[in-house]
């Protein structure tokens, strides 16, 4: 079987340039979502594992920060090269824990790698601005200096890639840093840590704590932890953004989302029925960039419907580390219950099951999480299915008369991470980015995921805080300003 020795049993933590036994009394089961194979156990570290990650943190910061960009950058220009040297084997250990398929894995790491190379511009990113004579004969510069101690608290959907939208810029920029993964796939982190430790960091710099609440708590309590980047649900980022800020720390938390797809009948439907369904049952639906509602304006309506259900119902469903596949399973049984009720709900509340991917046969892995695609026909807008983050293969149509009622309908959501538009009108593609409320915006694009160069934008209820992860909000959010006035009169010197 693919877990034999492909980790510890349990996992250490990684705290000060040493792989360490956590001091956890309890300890989860990884599971391998399509066969129920269980991979390894983690650890649910206490705040004692912790406040050792944050001493060994504090105590690298102070060389960590005085050890200049251009030797820091060092490190992750060796990180781009052992990532991509080991790009398949982390794919592999993604598809394991996370069920997705490889490809899609694969696509996860190139966008972690994306990120290292951006953050390797940091000698200049970082750099600040000055002017002089704001009056005469004085000086004023703004510096970027690093913030401290960090800590990444990441989700179960992406392992590999989402640590990389913070780590990179936060070493990068002279901080010191804590990660802890989530606690249903805990494995690409280790293996992430195993090449970062092969890059020669100096202790401390980089520190790997596993567990799930307890350790985010003892995280946002700590006075030494100084700032928190967190990605998940919306309820946890929402206790988290202000547990942290309670606790005087700088706070970005990025939340969940319920996206929107708007197909006008101008739209070129062959591409957007293919490009709908990738959204909304690629990761099998477990992204936060997941199309989750479709809404047909006028005429579109027939054509896209037959044509998406048909896209649904030839999706090959099964294990990710099969080539053929298209889509894997969801993360737990529990999510698959969860997803199968709020389907049946969205019945109740009116909607029909156009597509009904509930119960499936997948031969060879009748353990597995697997919910095949699934469309729900007249959705109701007020329905719990309507307005709940189904996080599953699951897309909801709905039609409306005009653009303004469905860039309305937009609005009304209480998300603002995506929204997306199918047209050939340039006009009506405008008024879209101009009016939609949502901070991710795809023109004829399914998955507006920014690049590693650009700021994972989210507004409203899927982003608590200011800066995003990712480009220049992330160096932004890894340095604190500091701005010097200076003057240096003639007589002071003995030059002149
Ligand atoms: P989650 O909120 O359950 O867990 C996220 C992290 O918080 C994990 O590390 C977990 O250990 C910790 N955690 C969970 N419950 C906690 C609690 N009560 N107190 C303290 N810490 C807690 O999220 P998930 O299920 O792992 O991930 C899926 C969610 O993440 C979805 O809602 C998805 O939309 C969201 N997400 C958002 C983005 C984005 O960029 N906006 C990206 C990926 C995922």
């Amino acid at each position: 079987m693919e877990s034999a020795a492909i980790a510890p049993n349990p996992l250490p933590n990684y705290i000060n340039g040493e792989w360490c036994a956590s001091h956890a009394t309890e300890f989860l089961n990884v599971v391998n979502p399509a066969t129920a194979e269980v991979l390894t156990k983690v650890p649910l570290s206490p705040q004692s594992d912790v406040n050792a990650a944050a001493t060994a943190a504090a105590t690298a910061y102070h060389s960590w920060r005085r050890t200049p960009p251009t030797e820091r950058v060092q490190y992750l220009f060796k990180l781009k090269f052992l990532l991509e040297e080991h790009l398949d084997e982390l794919a592999r250990t993604i598809t394991l824990e996370c069920g997705k398929t490889l490809a899609e894995s694969r696509g996860e790491m190139q966008r972690a790698i994306e990120n290292v190379e951006v953050a390797c511009g940091i000698p200049m990113l970082m750099q600040g601005y000055n002017l002089e004579d704001i009056a005469r004969g004085i000086d004023e510069i703004m510096i970027r200096q690093p913030v401290g101690v960090v800590a990444i608290i990441a989700p179960f959907n992406f392992p590999g890639m989402i640590p990389f939208w913070f780590l990179p810029y936060a070493i990068a920029c002279g901080n010191t840093c804590i990660v802890k993964p989530s606690e249903r796939v805990p494995l690409t982190m280790q293996k992430v840590f195993e090449l970062l430790e092969k890059t020669g960091l100096p202790k401390g710099v980089i520190n790997l704590v596993n567990g799930a609440k307890e350790a985010v708590d003892a995280i946002l309590e700590h006075p030494t932890i100084r700032a928190i980047s967190f990605v998940g649900s919306s309820p946890v980022a929402q206790y988290v953004y202000s547990r942290a800020a309670a606790f005087g720390k700088r706070v970005q938390c990025q939340g969940g989302a319920k996206n929107p797809i708007i197909v006008l009948p101008d739209a070129d439907m062959e591409m957007t029925t293919r490009i709908t369904a990738d959204s909304a049952f690629g990761c099998a639906g477990q992204r936060c960039l997941a199309a989750s509602l479709a809404v047909t304006v006028g005429e579109a309506r027939h054509t896209f419907t037959e044509a998406i259900a048909n896209s649904a119902q030839n999706r090959m469903v099964g294990y990710g580390l099969d080539e053929k596949v298209q889509m894997g399973p969801v993360i737990t049984s529990q999510s698959r219950d969860r997803i199968e009720g709020l389907i049946q709900q969205g019945a109740n509340e009116g909607a029909t099951v156009l597509v009904d991917g509930r119960n499936p046969k997948i031969s060879g892995y009748e353990q597995g999480n697997f919910i095949r695609p699934t469309i729900l026909q007249n959705v109701n807008p007020n329905s719990e299915l309507a307005r709940t983050e189904v996080f599953g293969p699951v897309l909801g149509l709905m039609h409306l008369d005009t653009i303004e009622d469905a860039i309305a309908l937009v609005n009304s959501g209480q998300w603002g991470n995506m929204a997306c538009l199918f047209t050939n009108s340039g006009a009506a593609a405008r008024k879209f980015r101009y009016e939609a409320e949502a901070g991710n915006i795809g023109i004829n694009i399914g998955v507006a995921a920014p690049m590693a160069f650009f700021p994972f934008s989210g507004w409203k209820d899927s982003f608590y805080g200011d800066l995003h992860g990712q480009g220049r909000h992330a160096v932004e959010f890894f340095t604190q300003t500091k701005v010097v006035v200076e003057r240096w009169p003639k007589d002071w010197s003995r030059q002149f």
